[in-house]
């Protein structure tokens, strides 16, 4: 049993895709994903320390901390909802449509964690 690299869809042994749009859609990832790389790579790499940083600066000053840490907590969680570039293992696991779908979730989960690290210091404050 075969599966579209798209979207999942069973297919015959001799297709990759299921149809030309997933062909297509499929294509255009690749095309994206190679010219976003290293912007991708760039932001992802300066949030996800961004985030530690800022919760350890926190410890010390919230006012510089908290607005570091939910700051790269929201640009990473809307470039992966802009730019959802699932890894290799994803893709192979869930199918490229599935993978993107995930990406976007979990940017919004990471955004959420934006607002709550703010709404941890409202209440904090208190
Ligand atoms: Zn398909």
């Amino acid at each position: 049993m075969k599966k579209c690299d798209y979207c999942a869809k069973e297919i015959s042994y001799h297709d990759q895709y299921c149809c030309e749009d997933c062909e297509r859609k499929t294509v255009e990832f690749h095309q994206r994903s190679e010219r976003y790389s290293k912007m991708f790579l760039i932001v992802n790499t300066i949030c996800v320390f961004g985030i530690p940083v800022g919760l350890f600066l926190a410890s010390f000053s919230t006012a510089v901390g908290i607005p570091i840490a939910a700051a790269s907590c929201m640009v990473l969680g809307l470039m992966l909802i802009l730019l959802p570039f699932p890894t290799e293992g994803m893709i192979k696991k869930h199918k490229l449509q599935k993978a993107i779908k995930i990406s976007r979730i979990f940017g919004g989960v990471v955004i959420g964690l934006g607002f709550a690290i703010i709404g941890l210091v409202f209440v904090l404050k208190r």
